[in-house]
């Protein structure tokens, strides 16, 4: 039996992710930072173990891995968006965003390290986006932690492969989660449109591809981020 940590594990993304391990018999812990009613029903849903835990917060990362006796596969999902023009995103916001994102994943990558280097094993899954890639107007911030998880993924990949650890990422593009929920119906259904498959995105879609990369299908696979947008990037 594997043990699986997925951050951000309460909502959205993280917790198709959780659904889809635990039901194959995965022992699942799920890290989230607030929504503690929406966390303890998707544990008693699942059998999966939630832990309370900003990710951005080295301290709290390293109380709730403390917690945990074993990991094989660590996802990195937790993360925040920020929209708006870049004169109007205040240091504050802008650092906010780096930190859960970019930092959050570091804490956790660090936090799994000793767990993997002694097993000699392990695989590391990042959730970039298509931002990452390409970049999006009006979501600098975003765009450029989920490029500096992309970096962070490939560099660790290169880093971490002799020691027998895999270390991939995913890049969504639109998945219908609360990220989305300031978009108006009009906004979605024109980002559906600009979707060459002609649909939006599921978090069962993304949970998939993580399944994917974290299966042994996968074990010759390392340094990749897998475009995950229906071809909206390509
Ligand atoms: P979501 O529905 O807003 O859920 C975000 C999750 O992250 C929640 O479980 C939340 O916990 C957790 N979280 C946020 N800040 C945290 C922190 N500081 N510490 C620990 N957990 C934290 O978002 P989502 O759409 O599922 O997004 C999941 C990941 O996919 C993110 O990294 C996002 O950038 C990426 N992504 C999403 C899309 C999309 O279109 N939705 C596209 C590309 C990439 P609480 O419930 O406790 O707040």
């Amino acid at each position: 039996m594997r043990t699986v940590i997925i951050t951000g594990g309460s909502r959205g993304i993280g917790a198709a992710a959780v659904r889809k391990f635990a039901a194959a018999g995965d022992r699942v812990y799920f890290l989230y930072a607030t929504s503690e009613e929406a966390a303890h029903q998707l544990a008693a849903a699942t059998g999966a173990l939630p832990i309370r835990c900003d990710v951005s917060e080295e301290a709290q990362v390293e109380a709730a891995f403390s917690q945990i006796p074993d990991v094989d596969v660590l996802i990195n999902n937790a993360g925040i968006s920020e929209y708006g023009l870049i004169q109007d995103t205040d240091p504050a916001k802008f650092r906010r965003v780096m930190d859960v994102n970019v930092t959050g994943t570091y804490l956790c990558i660090r936090a799994v390290l000793p767990f993997m280097l002694k097993k000699h094993a392990g695989v590391i899954l990042n959730t970039a986006s298509m931002w990452g890639l390409v970049g999006a107007s009006c979501e600098a911030a975003y765009s450029a932690s989920k490029a500096a998880v992309i970096g962070l993924t490939k560099a660790l990949a290169k880093e971490l492969g002799p020691s027998g650890i895999r270390v991939n990422a995913v890049a969504p593009g639109v998945i219908e989660t609360d990220m989305l929920k300031s978009f108006t119906a009009s906004d979605m259904e024109d980002l559906r449109q600009e979707t060459p498959l002609q649909r939006l995105g599921r978090p069962e879609d993304v949970a998939d591809a993580f399944w994917y990369l974290a299966s042994e299908n996968a074990s010759f696979l390392t340094g990749e981020i897998l475009n995950l947008s229906g071809g909206f990037v390509v």
